[in-house]
């Protein structure tokens, strides 16, 4: 099979994902692999008159809960590129069959073949 396409839509979507992450969250120091979302600036005012604490701990909230599904991606589109180096992409991780063309062109981070898409 030829993995240029797919690698070359993977590192695509890769740059973007991280450009989204790099918007709400940052790498954590200890492991370059997993992100978190950066805390937002009065999340510990504590002025009682207004709402900026609740505001600001609501918006931290917004970052976590769309940053995890993001940071999710991108591990499967790192594992698909870690796949195509050691020359396994394109193979279904259940019945070891050939995944086929089309799913692979709408998911190119695809683990299984249509048949076991849902396992
Ligand atoms: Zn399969």
């Amino acid at each position: 099979m030829n993995t240029d396409t797919y690698k070359e839509k993977l590192l695509t979507e890769k740059v973007k994902l991280e450009e989204e992450l790099a918007d709400i969250g940052q790498k954590n120091p200890n492991n370059p692999n997993d992100w978190e979302a950066t805390p937002v600036a009065d999340m510990d005012n504590a002025d009682p008159d207004k709402n900026i604490r609740a505001d600001a701990i609501e918006e931290y909230a917004n970052r976590i809960g769309v940053s995890a599904p993001l940071e999710a991606r991108l591990t499967e589109v790192n594992a698909a590129l870690l796949r195509i180096e050691e020359g396994t992409y394109g193979v279904c991780e259940i019945s070891g069959e050939k995944i086929e063309e089309d799913r692979l062109e709408a998911n190119p981070a695809a683990r299984t073949c249509k048949a076991h898409m849902n396992d």
